[in-house]
């Protein structure tokens, strides 16, 4: 039964014969529907209706529509997510909205298991301000501890990039907003691969990516949440012409769009925008937590077998599912070059610095057999040295 469901997602999947895409958490495989979908708005919408499209094709309602498919699969309501701009972008929107809310506070806490650029663009908020703000940076396991009554922010990612270290959003949402803070996640590693419930969860704010596990595509927009209550008192510090209460009135003063439409800022990007949207359908009928029992199922035979047959590997994940996002990381001292040999036989990772191999697990196209392909190829790998050549140690711009 439920072999079968993921037989019927993956065939929604153009995969490459002969390759174990391990990857879909940094970038998800095309979904058909997308590859279709932007030929359409190529061919049809662009190129027969013109300017007529953001009417006639629907273009400019894009944001709230991919905004809400994108919301119900993070247990958000309607009218609560928007989708654009990069997830740097949307951070940069929803960290000074979350500031102004937290004043006087100026104090942002954050985790050095977080993405950079979460932490850089915090950096340069603070800057930008210019009135004394803070970003503290704790270990991700010291982030409760840390907690008290100066925090103005927290922000967090939920799955740590690394190692795919899972916080527990309704434990430490819960606790920041009793001591008077307000929370910011990032969604990015999580939209798409498991059951997230923000409205359920009381988050405040939370911004994520489109071209993870939620299959948009290269560069495709991202998407920002505000908790529907806090939507009015929010002063978008990007106030563009698409977050106007009435963009075709041209008016020479900003007034806000109503609710989460306010954080949108410029035009949309509508062809990768509709990659994104197209790629949407294939969560129709997914059961999230269905999907996140099959990861388990797959991260966990990964790591036996791994376990097992490659000693030279240890484990960088958390050993408790409950603890994991939907990837799993083993460091090796020569993972690099690991990779790069796991690369060239089809069997697609990732790397980050110093030591990690990063093997993402995306149920909806990768399968029990996937896994026992790349195990089996990396513990040849491994075992019999074989990314032992210069080729292998090569670094290219992107790891
Ligand atoms: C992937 C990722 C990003 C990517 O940000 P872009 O602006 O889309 O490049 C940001 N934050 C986290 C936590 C990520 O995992």
């Amino acid at each position: 039964m439920i072999e079968d469901f993921f037989q019927r997602t993956r065939a929604m999947f153009d995969l490459p014969k002969g390759v174990v895409y391990l990857d879909g958490n940094s970038l998800g495989a095309m979904p058909k529907s997308a590859r279709e979908r932007v030929l359409h708005e190529l061919d049809e919408s662009w190129g027969r209706e013109l300017i007529r499209a953001w009417n006639t094709a629907g273009w400019i309602d894009l944001p709230a529509r991919v905004g809400d498919r994108i919301g119900a699969l993070i247990g958000a309501p309607k009218g609560s997510v928007v989708a654009g701009d990069s997830t740097s972008v949307n951070l940069f929107k929803a960290l000074l909205a979350a500031l102004e809310l937290a004043a006087p506070r100026k104090v942002i806490l954050s985790d050095s298991g977080n993405f950079p650029t979460d932490l850089y663009v915090a950096e340069g908020v603070c800057r930008l301000l210019g009135r004394g703000h803070e970003l503290r940076v704790v270990d991700p396991k010291a982030v409760e501890c840390a907690l008290n009554e100066g925090v103005g922010v927290l922000m967090l990612t939920e799955v740590g990039y690394r190692t795919g270290r899972k916080h527990d959003m309704r434990l430490l949402t819960e606790k920041a907003k009793a001591l008077g803070a307000v929370m910011l996640w990032d969604l990015a590693h999580s939209a798409g691969a498991f059951p997230v419930d923000l409205a359920g969860c009381g988050v405040d704010f939370a911004v994520g990516c489109g071209y993870k596990y939620l299959n948009g595509g290269p560069g495709a927009p991202a998407f920002i949440y505000v908790r529907p209550d806090l939507q009015a008192s929010v002063a978008p510090a990007l106030s563009g012409w698409m977050g106007h209460a009435a963009p075709f009135a041209f008016e020479l003063g900003y007034r806000p769009a109503p609710a989460v439409d306010r954080l949108r800022v410029g035009t949309p990007p509508v062809l990768s925008m509709s990659a994104l949207d197209a790629a949407l359908d294939v969560f129709e009928g997914v059961d999230m937590l269905a999907l996140q029992e099959r990861s388990i199922a797959l991260s966990e035979d990964f790591i036996r077998r791994i376990e097992a047959d490659c000693p030279e590997l240890q484990l960088a994940s958390p050993r408790d599912s409950a603890w994991r996002g939907s990837q799993v990381s083993f460091r090796f001292t020569e993972g690099y070059a690991a990779m790069q040999a796991l690369i060239a036989r089809g069997v697609i990772g990732d790397f980050r610095e110093p030591d990690v191999m990063r093997f993402g697990f995306a149920p909806l196209y990768i399968g029990f057999s996937d896994v026992e392909m790349a195990a089996r190829t990396l513990v040849e790998i491994v075992g019999r040295r074989l990314w032992d050549r210069p080729e292998y140690r090569a670094r290219n711009k992107v790891t």
